[in-house]
């Protein structure tokens, strides 16, 4: 990608049939099915690609057994059968992973109730992954789990992904059938013209703003995708529209796997209010989460999580796994993700609002917002047909097509490497994976201890991938600020030549980088700072 090419075909380009706003994975789904129906597409997003909450979650491709609880069988459906689409289109960038839910003598839910919702939740998939296993046999899987009256435990299929590189597949796809996408570029305000035939005005485009440089210009676009997920009131808003987000909280820790080896997922339930925590292995690590809580602080910084947060989740670790003795010490960092749920209204206990998406025209401002990663494409195609009421080849958009386009067969150069970085590589980076190859400097292809990361991702992050900020880089294009300790400041002394040659940047910008990428991740990302918080109970609004 070139950003003053981009740039100059964003100014120049047009007319544009639709302007997605946000370059989450909802902006990347609309893209990429508008693109697919021959539409003229431009996707701007005011960070970075999956800067939002889609590069925060927790990573699962998955049905929500949770959901099913909740009785939201058309939700579970919908989001197991893309769940396996994503499997077979975008094998190892999603993969299967395998939960255990311990079942304890005398504690809820049962085995029989457990089996029962596991039976279903394999139905509404048409296929059977359920399996009990018996306590020594959950044991395991799970070393240091509490075994006190350890009954056994079932298991079941669901899967995982890297969310933000999920969304990088998603819009390098897009682009490969036309549509331009930038990430820095804002929409400050939405353009309007009266509509002669209908009452009131109606959405024609936007003021754009471009964040490295501080230009703004006008585009008009046909019609105009809010995909801003979190932040989708504020363009809605901006019509006269009232306010329907409710926005929650949800916050990670991340532990190096010796201190919490885990073979495959296991389901928690928290001993404070019982509400299901879990902790899975992600990446070479052990990811553990979540909270839900009302996230009452501005929008437009960045979110962390809090200590009364870290509290809870590690009581749920230390009730669940009492031998491993396991602390904030062992913590290797942390990320919060802030849930657009639209609100019932009702007040109610966060976990209890509905989890569905929305999609709304609003004077021709399509919102789409609510969604999970695991639905953007069902999200997507729902967003395209309400969008075909101002764009009438947007309902084109193929129903039954593939998420992806086939791989073209991987080129046997690709074969010298370690069977896991190649693997990784086609997972990831699809057809590219060759051209990567072809970019390494020969050190390049050893991985970065602690991670499966090549440095040679570094350097084609930094020349082919939109990289603007340092943290594009270590948080988004690669994972190496929560994999590692203190974001990977061990890593500087090589991080910075290879940087500084890619990118151009003087000592001065370099250190300007670092600094600002430092305090981002002692903010958002580290441990929270020891001061008295007054949220006392992570579960509850605060
Ligand atoms: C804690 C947590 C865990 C989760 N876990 C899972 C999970 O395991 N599996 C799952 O399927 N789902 C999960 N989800 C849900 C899922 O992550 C989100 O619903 C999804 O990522 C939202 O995507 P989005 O594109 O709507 O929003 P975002 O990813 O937030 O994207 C919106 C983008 O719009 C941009 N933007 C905002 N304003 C503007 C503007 N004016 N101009 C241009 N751009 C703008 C933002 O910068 C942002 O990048 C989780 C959510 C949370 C909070």
């Amino acid at each position: 990608m070139n950003r003053a090419e981009d740039l100059a075909a964003l100014r120049g380009g047009g007319p544009w049939d639709v302007l997605v706003v946000g370059g989450g994975i909802a902006g990347a789904g609309v893209a990429l099915e508008a693109a697919r129906t021959g539409a003229k597409v431009v996707l701007v997003e005011a960070r970075d690609f999956a800067g939002g909450t889609s590069s925060r979650s927790s990573k699962l491709v998955h049905g929500g057994l949770r959901y099913l609880g909740q009785g939201r069988i058309g939700l579970t459906r919908e989001s197991l059968h893309e769940r396996d689409a994503l499997l077979a289109q975008a094998g190892g960038l999603v993969r299967p992973l395998r939960f255990v839910l311990p079942v304890r003598q005398g504690a809820k839910p049962g085995r029989r109730k457990l089996a029962l919702g596991l039976g279903l939740y394999d139905a509404l998939a048409g296929r059977r992954t359920r399996c009990w296993h018996d306590a020594a046999g959950v044991l395991g899987q799970a070393p240091g789990l509490d075994s006190h009256e350890l009954i056994g435990g079932w298991s079941y299929l669901d899967a995982q992904a890297d969310d933000a590189r999920l969304v990088l597949r998603v819009l390098s796809e897009a682009r490969s059938l036309g549509a331009l996408v930038l990430n820095h570029v804002r929409v400050d305000t939405l353009l309007c013209a009266d509509q002669p035939s209908a009452s009131g005005s109606i959405v024609q485009g936007a003021r754009l703003v471009d964040t490295v440089t501080g230009e703004g210009f006008d585009l008009r676009a046909r019609c105009v995708v809010n995909a801003t997920g979190v932040w989708a009131d504020v363009l809605r808003t901006s019509l006269g529209h009232a306010p329907m987000l409710r926005p929650l909280r949800g916050s990670h820790l991340l532990l190096p796997d010796w201190r919490l080896p885990l073979s495959q997922a296991v389901g928690l339930c928290h001993p404070l209010d019982q509400r299901p925590v879990f902790a899975l292995p992600w990446e070479g690590a052990t990811l553990v989460g979540t909270t839900d809580l009302d996230h009452r602080d501005d929008l437009a910084h960045e979110p962390g999580i809090t200590r009364a947060e870290l509290d809870y989740l590690l009581q749920a670790l230390r009730h669940a796994f009492p031998a491993l003795a396991l602390s904030e010490a062992d913590v290797r960092s942390t990320w919060s993700g802030v849930r657009p749920v639209v609100s019932s209204g009702r007040g109610v206990d966060p976990s209890s609002e509905p989890r569905e998406h929305l999609v709304l025209d609003e004077q021709g401002l399509i919102t789409v917002t609510g969604g999970k990663l695991t639905t953007f494409r069902s999200t997507a195609r729902q967003a395209l047909r309400c969008a075909a009421r101002h764009v009438p080849a947007l309902a084109g958009a193929n129903e039954n097509g593939a998420i992806f386009a086939p791989p073209a067969v991987a080129s046997a150069a690709l074969n010298t490497l370690a069977p896991a970085l190649r693997d990784r590589w086609i997972a990831r980076f699809g057809d590219d994976a060759s051209a990567l190859l072809q970019t390494a400097q020969p050190d390049e292809l050893q991985t970065i201890a602690n991670t499966g990361i090549a440095w040679a991702e570094l350097r084609w992050a930094c020349r082919y991938e939109a990289v603007v900020h340092l943290d594009d880089l270590l948080l988004r294009r690669t994972r190496l600020g929560l994999l590692l300790r203190d974001g990977g400041a061990e890593l500087a002394p090589r991080l910075q030549p290879l940087v500084q040659q890619e990118l151009h940047w003087s000592n001065d910008e370099w250190q300007r980088e670092w600094t600002r990428y430092q305090a981002l991740i002692a903010r958002c990302y580290a441990l929270p700072p020891k001061v008295a918080d007054f949220i006392t109970d992570p579960g509850k609004p605060a």
